[in-house]
């Protein structure tokens, strides 16, 4: 009874359309997430990655089906899901500690309540030192360990991630895999992370959503059994990787719409 309530989904998602005016955007999208779980979007551009979680997010609605988290219906944003895009969505007149600090703030989170939890976040993204600094100050991976720092500090239940590593060199974009991966066992926050690499699919998630476009859906959900920390240089990561290329070959339909495979 205990175990079968803990696979309840967090995310429950049936049947979803998602229309803009006359363009269909998504077509009976069904996924369920279950809490602690970390779930990529995997798939070539315009497939509908970023409406799915916007979604999610509360921000784009359902033309039909349903799209429910934690058992109720979304309607709106709101400060269980925690988001962080790809762009650097910082306030630039604000400190990194002050960023950190926005969302608890609104909540009416003050004093060294405040102060100790954008500590204990910016210690997490190991930024601790540069609490003072404006995001201009900051390098690309820095400002993105920030914005994460920034969507933890509201307590999400939920963190909702679209390509946040897309502008980073891949060097960059590896460390802040790890970064990411140790965060996320020590926090237990469900993630669901946009990506449009195969690589780092692999290498962040418990299950990876290929989906394909024209319409937008899910074409395949795999399990990633690979033990954490992950080697990305090994055979057992190398197999499961040409097994998803597989089916992502399978669904594009154009050779310039094929997604990177860094
Ligand atoms: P992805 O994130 O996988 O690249 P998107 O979800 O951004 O895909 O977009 C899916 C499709 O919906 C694309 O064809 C895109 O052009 C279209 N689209 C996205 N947002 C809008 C919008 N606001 N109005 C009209 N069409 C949109
Ligand atoms: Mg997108």
């Amino acid at each position: 009874m205990h175990e079968a309530r803990s696979r309840d989904a967090i995310i429950r998602i049936r049947d979803l359309s998602v229309q803009y005016e006359r363009f269909r955007a998504l077509e009976d999208v069904a996924l369920d997430v279950y809490e602690g779980e970390f779930v990529c979007l995997l798939g070539p551009s315009g497939c509908g990655k970023t409406t799915l979680l916007n979604a999610i997010a509360g921000f784009v609605f359902p033309s039909a089906g349903t799209l429910s988290v934690n058992g109720k219906p979304v309607r709106a944003p709101g400060p269980d899901r925690g988001m962080v895009f790809q762009e650097y969505a910082l306030f630039p007149w604000f400190t990194v500690e002050q960023n950190v600090q926005y969302g608890p703030r609104l909540r009416g989170v003050r004093g060294e309540d405040l102060r100790a939890l954008s500590r204990h976040y910016l210690g997490l993204v190991r930024l601790s030192e540069f609490a003072g600094r404006y995001p201009n100050q900051l390098s690309g991976g820095m400002r993105q360990r920030v914005a994460i720092a920034r969507a933890l500090a509201n307590h999400p239940a939920i963190l909702l991630l679209d390509e946040p590593f897309g502008a980073l060199d891949a060097l960059t974009r590896e460390a802040l895999q790890d970064e990411l991966v140790t965060i996320w066992e020590k926090e237990r926050r469900t993630c669901v992370f946009v990506t449009h690499s195969l690589a780092e699919a692999v290498y962040l998630a418990d299950r990876v959503v290929v989906m394909a476009s024209a319409p937008g859906r899910i074409q395949a959900v795999l399990n990633n059994p690979l033990p954490r920390p992950r080697e990305r240089a090994s055979a057992p990561f190398f197999d499961l990787y040409r097994t998803i290329d597989g089916v992502l070959r399978t669904v594009l339909t154009h050779a310039e719409a094929r997604p990177s495979t860094h």
